[in-house]
C-alpha cells in the first residue's frame, strides 16, 4: 500500500516555523557517561540541594499505588485551600498548574489576542517570550539597566496592543529586584491599564529588608498576578507545580484557559506537605546561600571575574572565555553550571548555590581551566 503523502509543513503557522525547538540537557546518567565522571554537582538549575522538606519527601515515599490509578483533584483542591491559608487570601484567588511555566501559558491565554503583545526584559527568565511568541504574540523586550529591570523603559514599550508586562522579582539570572517602593511605583503608572505579572519564583530565599511581598498589594492593585513555584525553595522541582495569586476578578478569566488534571497528585500532596512543615527547612536552605553567595563571591572575584549576584539561589561570573568550553571542561569534573550565551549574557555562566563541597569543586576546577586557557600563563610554563 502506498504511504499516504502529506504536507505537514503546510499546515503549521509561521510563528511556530520561525521557532527552533529547545534543546533540554541529557539526563544524569546519560552526561556522566558522556562526559566520564561518577559525580555529578548540579548547579545549572537553581535546584535547591537540601532537597524538599521531610514531610514532603515522606509523602512522595508513602504514595499508595492505587492511587496512581486515580485521576489528581481537577484544580488542585485541597492545595489551593492550603496556600490561600497561608497567604491570607481566599482560595478562589489561586491557581495550581504543572509548574509556574503552565501557569505563564494560562495567563498568556486569558488575555491575548492576534496582534497582542508582551512586555518584558531581554535578559530574564525566558519563557514569557518562548511562550508569547510560539502562541503567535510578539514579545517586546526591553534592554535591563545596570542588570535591572527597566521601569521607565517597560513604559516606553508598551503600546495599544499590549496585554502583559512580566517582571522577574527578582530576576533570573541577575538576582536584581524592585524594591516595595519601585514596584508600587511602576503599578501606579500603568493604573490598571495592562495586566502586570510579577514573578516571584525566589520569593522564599529573598532576604532583603525592602523585598516586596506581591501579593499583599493584590487588593490595592486587582490587575497584578503573582507566580510562585514549589521547585526551587521547596524542592519538588520534578514533580511539576507552581501557582499565580491575583484577584478574584481577574483569577476567574483566567480559570477558563486552565488544562484540567494537569497537576498530579503526588504533586499536590507533596506540596501541602512543603507548605505545612516547620520552618527548619527554609532557614536551613536560607543558610546554606548567605553561606555559599559570600564563598562565590569571593572565589570568584579572587579569579578576576566580573560577578553579579543578588537575591535568589544563584550568581553568575563573566568568563574571559568561552561559556561553552568551560561547561565542557567543568562537566568533564562533575560539575554543571549554566552556559548563559543563549540568554543573551556572551561568555556568562550562572551557578546555582549548593553545598560547600560542589562550591569548593566548582571554584577549584574553574580556576584551573582559566589558568590553563590564559595564553601568558602558557608561555610561562613553556
Ligand atoms: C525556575 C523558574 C520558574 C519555573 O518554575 P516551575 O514551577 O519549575 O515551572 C519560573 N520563573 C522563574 C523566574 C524561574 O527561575
Amino acid at each position: 500500500m502506498p504511504m499516504i503523502s502529506v504536507n505537514i509543513d503546510s499546515l503549521v503557522p509561521d510563528f511556530v516555523k520561525r521557532f527552533e525547538p529547545y534543546v533540554p540537557s541529557r539526563p544524569d546518567d546519560v552526561l556522566k557517561r558522556f562526559y566520564g565522571c561518577d559525580t555529578l554537582y548540579r548547579m545549572n538549575n537553581n535546584e535547591n540541594p537540601l532537597g524538599s522538606p521531610p514531610s514532603a519527601a515522606e509523602v512522595v515515599r508513602k504514595f499508595p499505588p492505587p492511587s496512581a490509578s486515580i485521576y489528581p483533584s481537577g484544580d488542585s483542591f485541597h492545595l489551593c485551600n492550603e496556600l490561600a491559608r497561608h497567604l491570607q487570601v481566599s482560595p478562589e484567588q489561586v491557581i495550581v498548574g504543572n509548574g509556574a511555566n503552565e501557569v505563564i501559558a494560562f495567563v498568556i491565554k486569558a488575555f491575548c489576542r492576534e496582534g497582542d503583545n508582551i512586555v518584558t526584559a531581554d535578559k530574564t527568565f525566558a519563557v514569557y517570550e518562548w511562550l508569547a511568541e510560539f502562541s503567535g504574540f510578539e514579545a517586546r523586550l526591553v534592554p535591563l539597566r545596570e542588570y535591572s529591570f527597566d521601569e521607565q523603559g517597560l513604559l516606553d514599550h508598551i503600546n495599544a496592543r499590549t496585554k502583559i508586562i512580566f517582571i522577574c522579582n527578582p530576576n533570573n539570572p541577575t538576582g536584581t529586584y524592585w524594591s516595595r517602593e519601585q514596584l508600587e511605583s511602576f503599578l501606579d503608572q500603568v493604573d490598571g491599564r495592562w495586566i502586570v505579572v510579577v514573578d516571584e519564583a525566589y520569593f522564599e530565599f529573598c532576604t532583603a529588608r525592602d523585598y516586596p511581598d506581591g501579593i499583599r498589594l493584590i487588593e490595592r492593585y486587582p490587575n497584578l498576578v503573582v507566580f510562585r513555584t514549589f521547585s526551587k525553595m521547596y524542592g519538588l522541582a520534578g514533580l511539576r507545580i507552581g501557582y499565580l495569586v491575583g484577584s478574584p476578578e481577574l483569577v476567574q478569566e483566567v480559570r477558563r484557559t486552565v488544562v484540567v488534571y494537569s497537576v498530579n497528585s503526588v504533586a499536590q500532596q507533596a506540596a501541602v506537605a512543603a507548605l505545612n512543615d516547620d520552618a527548619g527547612h527554609l532557614s536551613r536552605s536560607r543558610d546554606m546561600v548567605a553561606r555559599g553567595k559570600e564563598f562565590l563571591e569571593g572565589e570568584l572575584s579572587a579569579l578576576g571575574l566580573e560577578v553579579v549576584s543578588g537575591q535568589g539561589n544563584f550568581v553568575m561570573a563573566k568568563l574571559p572565555i568561552s561559556d561553552a568550553y568551560v561547561y565542557q571542561k567543568l562537566m568533564a569534573k562533575g560539575v554543571m553550571v549554566r552556559t548563559m550565551t543563549g540568554f543573551r549574557f556572551p561568555n556568562w555562566i550562572r551557578i546555582t548555590i549548593s553545598h560547600p563541597e560542589a562550591l569548593q569543586a566548582c571554584t577549584r576546577h574553574l580556576g584551573r581551566i582559566l589558568e590553563q586557557s590564559d595564553p601568558d600563563k602558557g608561555r610561562e610554563r613553556g
